[in-house]
């Protein structure tokens, strides 16, 4: 971002001279499964589609253990599996798939254009917005180490690997709630680990947690490091009185929230407080015509591989009648 910023403020000539302008029917900014499932219908309706697969190519998927809930494979997939898979797929009908990243865009006329870090300025009817969020993590350098084996931030995507072990959750928020609750069916035991003396969570949810025996709530705990081997086997926790609280864990939920990927379409696409794209009830639009989005930059509520997938089918569907209107 802050590139083009800077190129734009002092000289818009640069931006003409340097970027090589391309027209495509509909392009796809994003390559999780909401992305992907989009390009496959769109291109199989013939418009010429372009998809950018974004900083992490594949999307939050790619950093999971195995999809046991995706329907369709008996023995469960890989991540990164799965999305070369779909991937494949879209490039069979004819998607364009391409590494790089969506910089800039002008939704302010029926011809949308999009600037790219490989140098395109793309000019379309059609963008289908399939950036998917970000889960946030603490920043700890064990909290890194272990990610995937043992750290995670999807407790419907990984809790069953832990059933009859011991995990914690971090966070006091509603999803933090919904994850302890969730493994706490799955798991011997949960601890809750909440940074203030309060939850924040709705009162629903809280009385839900504070009724199940087997989570116990840490509040005014943070966590310091973890520990293990190849697995995590704990994490150092420190307490109200700057003392530090050891937990055995094979698990470590991270549940503090997420930010979605939106921040190149603020200037022209209405969002909630936090990010999240609003679209029409019901289907994909957004507030501007021609621009769809998909996936978990609009959920903030169910975000499994496969709602993304359906919506990233809503939003191809609601762009072809679009385009027929
Ligand atoms: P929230 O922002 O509501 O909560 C984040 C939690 O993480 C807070 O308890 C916060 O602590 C804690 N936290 C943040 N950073 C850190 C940190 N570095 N270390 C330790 N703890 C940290 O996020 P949620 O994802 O829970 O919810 C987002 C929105 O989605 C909310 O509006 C929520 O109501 C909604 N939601 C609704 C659901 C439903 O209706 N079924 C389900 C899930 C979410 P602190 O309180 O101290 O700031």
């Amino acid at each position: 971002m802050s590139f083009f910023k800077k190129i734009n403020l002092e000289d818009n000539n640069v931006t003409k001279k340097k970027f090589v302008t391309e027209k495509v029917d509909c392009l796809i900014i994003g390559s999780g499964p909401a992305g992907y499932t989009a390009s496959i219908y769109t291109s199989r309706a013939n418009l010429k589609t372009v998809l950018y697969q974004g900083l992490q190519a594949g999307g939050q998927l790619t950093t999971t253990t195995e999809i046991e809930n995706f329907p369709g494979y008996p023995n469960g997939v890989s991540g990164f599996e799965m999305m070369e898979d779909l991937k494949k797929q879209a490039e069979r009908f004819g998607v364009e798939v391409r590494d790089g990243v969506a910089t800039k865009t002008d939704f302010s006329k029926k011809n949308h254009k999009v600037w790219t870090d490989d140098g395109k300025l793309i000019e379309t009817s059609i963008v289908i917005i399939a950036t998917g969020a970000t889960a946030k993590y603490l920043g700890l350098e064990s909290e890194t180490k272990f990610l995937g084996s043992g750290v995670s931030a999807c407790a419907t995507c990984d809790g069953f690997f832990y059933r009859n072990l011991d995990v914690a959750v971090v966070g006091g928020g509603d999803t933090a709630a919904e994850e302890a609750v969730y493994l706490s069916g799955i798991c011997k035991k949960v601890y809750l680990i909440i940074r203030k003396n309060y939850m924040r969570a709705s009162k629903t949810m809280r009385d839900r947690v504070l009724k199940i025996k087997n989570i116990e709530i840490l509040f005014e705990h943070n966590t310091k490091k973890l520990f293990g081997n190849n697995n995590l086997e704990g994490a150092i926790l420190i307490n109200k009185n700057n003392e530090e609280v050891r937990i055995n864990i094979s698990g470590f939920f991270v549940a503090i929230g997420h930010k979605p990927n939106s921040d190149i379409f603020k200037d022209y696409l209405k969002t909630d407080e936090i990010g999240y794209i609003i679209t029409e009830k019901g289907n994909s639009k957004t507030n501007v015509e021609g621009v769809f989005a998909c996936g978990d930059v609009q959920d903030s509520i169910y975000r499994q591989a496969i709602t993304a997938a359906g919506s990233g089918c809503q939003a191809a569907l609601d762009a072809e009648r679009y385009l027929k209107k």
